[in-house]
């Protein structure tokens, strides 16, 4: 059996090109274009990328964004005060400050910091925890496990029921979605560094969520025959053929998975597409709960 390959990058076009003309039909209406802040601290080079990326995706589908970019040598309480006072600002809808942040900083009082209504990246406290409560609905969820979870109800009819593994628990990756998996009652695992047999826990998975950095690590056999296979990883690994001197791989060995799997998201071109489309999402959504 070959597995189907879940095009994350055509998924992510459609959402970005409905995105655009929501945006118009705004516009048309007289209403506000949504606005997007990055907050970066620190030159960190991926975090760099990522911010350069996201506000490039903005402006391709009509979403106002600025920039702030931060010396890792700002003072703690200065790069609150920047988010209180895009808080304040009537363009912005959502604010983004990028994680992680550079070590010494307090990362929860800056987070806590952004206006609940603006929390488009879905990491503010009230948001996290409402995600882990049943019966509360947090205002936005983090982009990349929503987008993991976008990709698995195009799989699925419902998530009920199933067995789903998740590899990673960090608080950006593994924890919200195996919160997000969990409210769609799929039965959830969570597996770290320290679970003893990863592969048996794998093999018992209708839905493989792997998202912990190490490249190609989950192989062929870790992977029950027909399971829907979504891998987060982004590693680098070297390659004197690419002109940037490397590729990207996923945590998942894509081209032997492949082989029993049911449906695989490959990478480059699965969650990280998707990850953009759920933040545009999110800041649309933002504007409209402000009725602006
Ligand atoms: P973290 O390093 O914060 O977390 C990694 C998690 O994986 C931890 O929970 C860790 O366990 C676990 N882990 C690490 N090594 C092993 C191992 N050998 N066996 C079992 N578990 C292990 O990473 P992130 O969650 O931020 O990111 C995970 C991956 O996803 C990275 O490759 C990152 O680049 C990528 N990513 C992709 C995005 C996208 O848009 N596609 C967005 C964000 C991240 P423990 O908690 O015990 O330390």
């Amino acid at each position: 059996m070959t597995a189907k390959i879940i095009d994350g990058a055509a998924i992510a076009e459609k959402i970005r090109s409905e995105i655009a003309a929501d945006v118009k039909k705004r516009l048309d209406a007289g209403l506000i274009v949504p606005g997007l802040a990055t907050v970066l601290v620190g030159e960190n080079p991926a975090s760099q990328a990522y911010v350069r990326s996201k506000r490039k995706a903005c402006e391709e589908v009509g979403i106002y964004s600025i920039g702030l970019e931060l010396p890792a040598t700002t003072p703690q309480a200065e790069v609150e005060a920047q988010v209180r006072k895009l808080n304040e600002d009537p363009k912005i809808h959502g604010i983004l400050v990028q994680l992680p942040l550079p070590s010494g900083f307090d990362e929860e009082k800056i987070l806590s910091a952004i206006d609940l209504r603006k929390d488009v990246d879905g990491f503010h406290p009230i948001n996290i925890g409402r995600l882990a409560q049943k019966g509360r609905d947090p205002l936005f969820t983090p982009a990349t496990p929503t987008g993991v979870m976008y990709l698995l109800n195009q799989q699925f009819p419902s998530l009920e029921g199933l067995n789903a593994v998740v590899l990673g628990r960090s608080n950006i990756v593994g924890m919200p979605t195996a919160l997000l998996l969990l409210r769609a009652n799929a039965t959830v695992t969570i597996c770290h560094s320290k679970t003893k047999d990863l592969p048996g826990f794998c093999r018992q998975a209708d839905i493989l969520v792997a998202a912990i950095g190490r490249t190609e690590m989950v192989k062929k056999d870790w992977v029950k025959p027909g399971a829907v296979v979504i891998d987060v990883g982004i590693n680098r690994v070297e390659d004197p053929s690419k002109p940037r001197g490397y590729r990207l791989v996923g945590d998942v060995a894509f081209n032997e998975v492949k082989e029993i799997a049911g449906a695989i998201s490959p990478v480059p071109g699965g969650v990280g597409p998707m990850t953009i489309a759920m933040l545009l999402k999110n800041t649309l959504k933002a504007a409209i709960l402000a009725g602006l």
